[in-house]
This record gives structure tokens, sequence and C-alpha cells, in this order.
């Protein structure tokens, strides 16, 4: 019984090595590079996985992907799906990518997509032309060349906040500009108005923005200023749109927000379709809770197929 996985994240990951265990052989299709989805960047230590204290993102994701490479898996790398129809009892995935075009059926589907940084059009559009301007978290390759810079966040949540506190550490100066209040974790909002380098600007409008050179000046109608580097951490969109690639008769429902809807087994709406991880709208998106969750899956099409 094959089972493709869609998102080689943790809950993909995971999800692949419990379907070896329970029987069941997983096909990975990764649209990336490489394994570890949105933790393979993050420089922070990790607080939520008990047992590996200090260990941060990437090297969390080191460690995961060290096993997942040990596993007798198949993995597609570079690999789109372009459509998914019903065939008999079966799944029919086409997919494009780095091997060429290809079909993969499967007898079920976990999507393990994760998600992406969320931003308006009007700033998805400014950062695609302005190099100082990045949607999102910092990638490890810059945030080890920011030193005595101007920089200007916009967002009030952890992330936002969690970056002002990094960047200040290390001797740059941010702006966290946000139009309502914080809704970050009190610790964080008490850790940054304590530190002279951060200025926390609660009901703060948006900008006008022009990038110049090597910089981005940000336009308030009472003032303006230059800063070295903008960041925008409006938090995060499900990776929902492949679902467009599904025959409509087996598209999954989504959740009011836009998540993929999953029962306590991770079912989605449609029989043989499972889904795993941040793509959910899991209260507490972790590490930790994507992993549980793909483990799930697997143990849930365990149990839905047919013995073969
Ligand atoms: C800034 C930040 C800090 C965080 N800090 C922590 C922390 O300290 N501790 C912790 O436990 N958690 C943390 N998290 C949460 C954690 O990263 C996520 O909960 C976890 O990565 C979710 O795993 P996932 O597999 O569901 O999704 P992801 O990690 O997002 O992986 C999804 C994968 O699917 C792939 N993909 C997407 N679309 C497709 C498609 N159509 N076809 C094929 N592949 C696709 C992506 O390329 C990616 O590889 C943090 C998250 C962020 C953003």
């Amino acid at each position: 019984m094959i089972v493709a996985i869609l998102g080689a994240g943790p809950a993909g990951m995971s999800c692949a090595n419990a379907c070896l265990s329970f029987g069941l052989t997983p096909v990975a299709i990764e649209r990336g590079d490489h394994l570890g989805g949105a933790q393979r960047s993050n420089f922070h230590p990790n607080l939520w996985m008990l047992g590996f204290p200090g260990e941060t993102g990437e090297q969390m994701t080191q460690r995961l992907a060290a096993h997942y490479r040990e596993l007798p898996l198949t993995t597609h790398f570079r690999a789109e799906v372009t459509q998914v129809q019903r065939s008999g009892n079966r799944f029919l995935l086409t997919l494009a990518g780095a091997e060429g075009s290809r079909t993969q059926a499967a007898d079920a589907i976990v999507l393990a997509t994760g998600t992406r940084p969320r931003a308006t059009p009007a700033l998805a559009q400014f950062a695609a032309l302005c190099p100082r301007a990045i949607i999102g978290p910092l990638s490890n390759t810059i945030r080890d060349g920011i030193r005595d810079t101007d920089v200007l966040i916009l967002g009030g949540g952890d992330n936002a906040l969690d970056h002002a506190l990094f960047l200040a550490e290390r001797g740059n100066r941010a702006v966290v500009c946000t139009r309502a209040g914080f809704s970050a974790r009190r610790p964080f909002i008490a850790a940054c108005q304590a530190h002279d380098e951060i200025e926390l600007r609660a009901h703060c409008s948006l900008p006008r923005l022009a990038c110049g050179d090597n910089r981005v000046i940000a336009t308030w109608p009472e003032h303006a200023r230059a800063f070295d580097w903008l960041l925008v951490m409006y938090g995060y969109l499900p990776n929902t749109e492949v679902l467009a690639r599904f025959d409509p008769a087996i598209r999954p429902a989504l959740t009011g927000n836009g998540y993929l809807h999953v029962d306590a087994w991770q079912r989605s709406s449609v029989p043989g379709i499972y889904a795993a991880g941040d793509v959910t709208d899991s209260p507490q998106p972790s590490v930790a809770t994507a992993m549980a969750q793909g483990l799930t899956a697997a143990r849930a099409a365990e149990r839905d197929l047919p013995a073969s």
C-alpha cells in the first residue's frame, strides 16, 4: 500500500518513518531541494523539544534528516504535484519536476505542506523588487551579516519581537511597528521594552516605503527614516494551493481560516486523504506537534486501508 506524502518537513518525515513501521510504502514529494521544512534555517534554540536543551532549529533538522536518510525511503525533491485524480480505489498523482513528468499511484495521500510567511500583496511586491526587504524570518546567511544596522520590523507577534531581540543583542537597532497592540507573549514584550536599542510602536500606521541604495526609506505622516533592512512578520498562511490541482470531487475541505480540516485521526473530509502539521489548524504549531500528527496520519492510513 503506497502512501504519497506531500512535503518533507517534520510532519512529512515523521509520517514516512511511521508508514514504514506500519508496513506501508511511503513516497515523499517535496517541492524544495531539502528535507526539514521551516526549521531548516531557524537559528534560535528550541524551547519545546524536551530532551534537546539549547538545540537550534537547524540542528534539530539535521538530526531528523540524518535519521530519515538512513531509512529505505523514496523522496522526490523539486517535485510539484500538477494533478490528482481518483483511479478506482486509488489516487493517481501527476508530478512535474527535476526528474521530468511522471505519474505516481497511491492508496492514500498525506498533505504535510506546512505554511509560508504572510504579507500583503503590496509588501510582497515591494520585497520582490527591494533586496533589503524580507518577508518572514531572516535566513541564516543574512542574519550573520547584520551588525550595527537600523532595522524596521512590521508585525507585533512573537516572531517580530524575537527577531528584534536577536538583532538588538548583536548591536543593531530595531523599530517594531504594529498596527494595533502587541500580541507577542509577555516575556518578549517585557524584554524588548527593557532594551535600549528596541523601539516598540503600537498603533503605528503602515509607512509609505521606498527602496533606496541599500536602504529602505519609511515615511510616516509625521516623519521619514531610512533603515538598512525591512522585515515583514505578519504571521503565516497554510500551503493549500496544491488543492487546486485535485479533482474537485476529491478536494478536502478547509477550515474557516483556510487550513485543512482534519479530525483527531488527521483524516480530511475525503476518505483516503489525510493532513498533518502546520497545514492543519494546530493550536500550538511545533516540530513535536507536527511529528505526532504525521505519526497519527500514518496510523490512520494503516487502519483505513484494506489489508493487502
Ligand atoms: C520563525 C519560526 C520559529 C519557530 N520556532 C519553533 C521552535 O522553536 N520550536 C518548534 O518546535 N517549532 C517552531 N516553529 C514551528 C515549526 O517550524 C513548525 O511547526 C514545523 O516546521 C511544522 O512542520 P510541517 O512539516 O508541518 O511544515 P514545514 O516545516 O513548513 O514543512 C513543509 C514542507 O512542505 C513542503 N511543501 C510545501 N508545499 C508543497 C507542495 N505543494 N508539494 C510538496 N512539498 C511542499 C515545503 O517545502 C516544506 O519542506 C517555528 C516556526 C517558525 C516559522
